[in-house]
């Protein structure tokens, strides 16, 4: 019978819960005995009250509710061997012989590092009498991880869709819908700054999504006509809404990502958009930053499923688990749910970051949407 530990950790995002209450209850159906772990990786590193056995009736009403209701946190005893020595105790003295984590990157890397290092700090605990044979006797020699990706900025590599992305995205939409009826009442433009600091796609979706302008994003640096703009990218953004005004139209709406870069990979802030707008083409802007609103609130219909149907896998992924395989992580490709090595995943996330701080956009777009349905 297997003990199964489930944490949230890193940035809350829309889903968590649904993945939680999925998790739950198929490891129960599965014959196994599911323990929420609050507070993230603090939560193991603490023990006591902040591991919890779970029942079917514990995630009750867990699909509508954003956030996570058992918490998340950063954890930074769990970067350390010390604290994750803390944890394996915890794991041990519960019995808990897999975890499944919904988090990002960091997270899902902290989990690989407790994972490689487990026999060693079984072994320690051992030899210093903190817990005796007996109690690691029903423990393989493996701790078995399993992987979920919750992430508002769909930051993953790997995978399609990251769970809370989409409701955020909504969220967005809502937001600047708000922002476009004022706009076109005053003949305004407003400066919208949307979160998602190495990965633009919030700001690209919702760019289509709201009949932006103009949208910068931390992969694809303006200007987009090199050729004739060179490294000018305002007087690109001013000819193209400037454009659009002599269309017709009486609003103009520029997004920008928090972590949006020009060519030379500078920062391009909203002031810096307002004012260009100001300058060059006159109009009466705003900036508006969505902030936390974005994290999200009661999760859309598609990260209920999207959560739900991971958390099914991440169950049976962790029931196919062995010593000799690498941890999976749980994704989409083309709407199916795929199982792909974690760590390929998150060095994958990260040769995006590093692609960029080459200048090399096209390798970093590439990076992001790899075919692993092979
Ligand atoms: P995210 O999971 O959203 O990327 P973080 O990078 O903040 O968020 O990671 C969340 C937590 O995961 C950290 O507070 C820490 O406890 C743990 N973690 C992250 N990176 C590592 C690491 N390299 N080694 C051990 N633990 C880590």
């Amino acid at each position: 019978q297997k003990r199964i530990g489930i944490l949230t950790s890193g940035g809350d995002s829309s889903g968590m819960n649904a993945s939680v209450r999925a998790i739950t209850r198929v490891a129960l159906q599965r014959g196994c005995i599911p323990f929420a772990i609050y507070e993230g990786y603090q939560g193991l590193v603490d023990g006591g009250d902040k591991i919890k056995q779970f029942g079917w009736e514990n995630v009750r009403g867990y699909l509508a509710v954003g956030g996570t209701t058992i918490g998340t946190a950063r954890c930074v005893p769990f970067r350390t061997r010390e604290g994750r020595l803390k944890a394996t105790y915890n794991l041990i003295k519960n019995g808990i012989d897999a975890l499944v984590i919904v988090g990002g990157d960091g997270s899902l890397t902290g989990a690989d590092i407790l994972r490689a290092e487990w026999t060693g700090l079984v072994d320690e605990l051992v030899a210093t009498g903190r817990v005796t044979k007996a109690e690691c006797a029903h423990l393989r020699e493996d701790l078995a991880i399993v992987g979920l990706v919750g992430s508002i900025d769909n930051d993953m590599s790997a995978t399609d869709i990251t769970i809370g992305a989409v409701t955020s995205l909504h969220r967005i939409c809502e937001s600047v819908d708000s922002l476009t009826s004022t706009a076109q009442s005053h003949q305004r433009a407003f400066v919208v700054e949307v979160m998602g600091r190495h990965c633009g796609w919030l700001g690209l979706m919702a760019g289509i999504a709201v009949g932006a302008d103009w949208v910068c994003l931390p992969e694809r640096p303006p200007p987009l006509n090199q050729e004739k703009y060179g490294d000018d990218w305002g007087q690109e953004m001013a000819d193209i809404v400037g454009q659009y005004r002599t269309m017709g139209s009486r609003k103009s709406i520029i997004i920008v990502c928090e972590g949006a870069i020009d060519r030379n990979l500078k920062p391009i802030k909203p002031d810096e958009v307002k004012k260009v707008l100001e300058d060059k083409l006159g109009l009466d802007t705003r900036v508006t930053t969505l902030g936390h609103v974005q994290r999200g609130g009661s999760p859309c219909a598609f990260d209920r499923y999207l959560a739900t149907v991971q958390g099914v896998e991440a169950v049976e992924a962790v029931l196919r688990s062995t010593r000799d395989t690498p941890a999976p992580m749980i994704g989409m490709s083309q709407n199916m749910v795929i199982s792909v090595p974690l760590m390929d995943a998150v060095k994958l996330t990260h040769s995006v970051a590093e692609a960029i701080s080459r200048r090399d956009f096209k390798l970093a777009m590439d990076l992001r949407d790899p075919d692993f349905t092979s």
